[in-house]
């Protein structure tokens, strides 16, 4: 069982392989950078990718703890 998918790029339309489930336990993370690659990304939206993903993980260790 692979939980990796190929996709494409919604920018340059570049072969890219994603997770087929959440973008590290993030399903707004996924809608909004999942089927980026890495070369399209700008280091703007890279730095708000790393900020929510915090953000996210930190929403997850909360909720764990309830
Ligand atoms: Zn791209």
């Amino acid at each position: 069982m692979s939980n990796i998918v190929e996709t494409s790029c919604k920018r340059c339309k570049k072969p890219i392989a994603t997770l087929v489930k959440s973008f590290y336990g993030c399903d707004k993370l996924q809608k909004q950078f999942g089927g980026i690659c890495s070369d399209c990304i700008s280091p703007e939206e890279r730095q708000d990718l790393l900020t929510k993903m915090g953000m996210a993980i930190a929403d997850n260790l909360r909720g764990m703890r309830r």
